[in-house]
């Protein structure tokens, strides 16, 4: 049974659990190491049972609390672009990880993980979907500033989607963020607003699709309730469930179901 909780989501930092009840693997640590110790514990885990840490890229909001894989011994992996860019950010030219090239499919136990490049501000981002032997897939589309064929393909067929809803346009305008950062956000290498989800979720409907999860929202520059309204009319009279990740992420297990 494939199956994951998002123990954080949103500017301030990401991390999401994918399991199959045996091998767990932790998408990205951008909370601070006690946060994520104690969300980890609340889904009934040690943060030593963890098989593997997935980095997407090196934003502080990913990595934050990357350091307590160390104490942990648990194995970190990232591109090598990345690998590279978080030493230097931990000021750790020795902090131990192992690379993959996006492209690249990784192995962990039952789970098959296959890594896609997206076009983000970052060295060398990636995001990646998660199968298992049992046919169950979810796909993650976060921190890319507009979804392309790989997107498209990468996610086709996933019978859950954790996807970027991170601005409204028109809260971007006259909110306080200054032009510079706007534009950061607005562009090709940014994220993706409430329209741009709602386009990828168009085009990645399909009879299987059961679950939709919104992250990534602004606090400053986005409305849980607006995403909710714009996504959940695409899926009206629909099997589709419809989730927005608060901030703070949500202490349950959601289930893949193929
Ligand atoms: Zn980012
Ligand atoms: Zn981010």
């Amino acid at each position: 049974m494939l199956r994951f909780a998002l123990l954080a989501s949103g500017s301030n930092g990401n991390a999401t659990l994918i399991s199959d009840g045996t091998t767990h693997i932790l998408q990205d640590a951008g909370i601070s190491r006690k946060q994520l110790l104690e969300r980890i514990r609340s889904l009934n885990l040690c943060p030593a049972d963890l098989t593997a840490v997935l980095i997407t890229h090196e934003h502080t909001d990913h990595i934050k609390g990357l350091k307590f894989a160390r104490s942990y011994g648990i194995p970190v992996y990232a591109t090598p672009k990345t690998a590279e860019e978080i030493r230097l950010k931990q000021k750790d030219d020795d902090f131990p990880l192992f690379t993959f090239e996006a492209g690249d499919a990784l192995t962990f136990n039952t789970i098959t993980v296959q890594s896609y490049s997206v076009s983000h501000d970052a060295a060398d981002p990636v995001n990646f979907t998660y199968t298992t032997a049992t046919g169950a897939k979810l796909g993650f589309a976060t921190d890319l500033g507009h979804p392309c064929k790989l997107t498209m393909a990468r996610l086709a067929g996933s019978h859950a989607v954790i996807v970027e809803s991170n601005y409204c346009p028109d809260m971007l305008r006259v909110g306080p963020y200054p032009p510079f950062l706007q534009q950061r956000i607005r562009g090709k290498q940014g994220h993706l607003s409430n329209e741009d989800a709602q386009s990828l979720l168009e085009t990645l409907r399909h009879d299987r699709l059961r679950l939709v999860v919104m992250v990534h929202l602004s606090e400053k520059n986005n409305c849980p309730d607006l995403v909710r309204e714009k996504i959940t009319r695409i899926f009206a009279g629909s099997p589709v469930r419809v989730v927005v990740a608060p901030r703070d992420g949500l202490p349950e297990w959601f289930e893949v179901i193929p």
